[in-house]
């Protein structure tokens, strides 16, 4: 038994070496990577929506450390000790979607909607900007009200504010002509997380009107336009199984994003998911590593949601080779409105302590945020 554990761990250690190498393994590869970390490696078909949590079990610890130290080091090459800040405006908790693990789903009726005007977002950047922040990212459910022209407006506004800053939408599936107009305008990057890049899986996490197709265009057209483009998943998600992650790891291989937000599915109480465990803070740096390692230049933010699970999470992400992160800059009157997940964090602090706070926490780690747009290498080199 023991020699068959030491076995695995070297095919680990020796997959972890090729990984640092090459950026990249096969799809195999990848299972026997994420499940020697999990408690039920590579379910058989039979079993393949069947949960898969991290294991904390002693075994897989020295493999992990080993991860980490490498993508800390390759991190280290491309942003050394540095930590970019995104300032995050939640504009608009009205959402016409309703998928399965949101908070502001549609459907649920005791979620109190707002809409930040647009003086509202506007005083929000001045804010963030007199707090040393150089990007903006405006986040909100797929709310109507913000039409092309509203956004563009908004985009031009803060352009002309804050020319040396860069704005940043995350704002769900529009059509090829919206992303390009909001592009013309002079948005810079576009978050869109592709929650799973398994079909089946997707079609589990979303109602039958939304489309993994769909999905997927969108994150074609935002790159193919000139975006820097952010995709991303939540690590224990329910039904995401060894095989799930591994097609996870191999799209954003390919994909080639240039940011890339993967935080633990954290359930929330109006959801279908509320009796759903939450992810675990093992796995998400496991994964936050083997990224890294697949992508040294990509921007990897340390999430909320993993600092809500666990309050030294965000530390260990940048531990693990994350490099961003991300306060949050919407008015506190609305904050706890926009509950993705139950217990979110920093819903109560101004800007300033939310700011000042993940600085205080940096350095205690030996890390420092910067003031700069944080733009991913290759963009900058180009
Ligand atoms: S995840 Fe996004 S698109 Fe889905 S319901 Fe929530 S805000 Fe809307």
């Amino acid at each position: 038994m023991e020699m068959e554990e030491e076995r695995t761990e070297k095919r680990t250690i020796s997959l972890i070496e090729k990984l640092e190498a090459q950026h990249s393994l096969t799809l195999a590869e990848y299972e026997a990577l994420v499940g020697y970390m999990v408690e039920r490696p590579v379910p058989d078909s039979a079993e393949r929506f069947l949960e898969c949590k991290a294991s904390t079990g002693r075994r897989t610890d020295r493999a992990a450390a080993l991860l980490a130290e490498k993508a800390v080091a390759a991190r280290q090459q491309v942003y050394g000790k540095d930590v970019y800040i995104r300032g995050l405006i939640e504009i608009s908790n009205i959402c016409k979607n309703d998928c399965y693990y949101c908070g502001i789903r549609r459907s649920n009726r005791s979620c109190e909607r707002y809409r930040l005007s647009e003086q509202e977002i506007l005083e929000c950047c001045a804010t963030g900007y007199a707090l040393g922040f150089r990007t903006f990212v405006l986040q909100g459910g797929e709310d109507a009200h913000f039409s092309d022209e509203v956004v563009c407006r908004l985009i031009g506004q803060i352009k002309k504010n804050h020319p040396d800053c860069a704005v940043t939408l995350s704002l769900g599936e529009r059509s090829r002509e919206s992303y390009q107009r909001m592009y013309d305008a002079g948005a810079d990057r576009y978050l869109l997380r592709h929650e799973t890049a398994d079909k089946a899986h997707y079609e589990k996490l979303h109602p039958p009107q939304m489309s993994f197709d769909n999905r997927m265009r969108c994150l074609r057209d935002l790159k193919e336009i000139g975006y820097q483009v952010g995709c991303g998943f939540m690590v224990g998600s329910p039904y995401q199984t060894v095989q799930t992650i591994s097609e996870d790891l191999k799209f954003i291989e390919e994909f080639r994003p240039d940011m890339c937000g993967i935080g633990p599915f954290v359930p929330h109480q109006a959801t279908p998911f509320a009796k759903e465990s939450a992810g675990t803070v093992e796995l998400t740096c496991y994964l936050l590593s083997i990224i890294r390692l697949i992508h040294p230049n990509v921007l990897l933010p340390s999430t909320t949601a993993l600092g809500t699970i666990d309050p030294q999470g965000r530390e260990k992400g940048i531990l693990s080779g994350a490099n961003v992160v991300m306060p949050n800059l919407s008015p506190v009157s609305v904050r706890k409105k926009y509950e993705l997940y139950d217990n979110k964090i920093c819903t109560g602090e101004e800007s300033a302590q939310c700011r000042h706070c993940l600085e205080q926490r940096m350095e205690s780690i030996g890390y420092h945020v910067v003031t700069a747009r944080g733009d991913v290498k290759e963009w900058r080199d180009s």
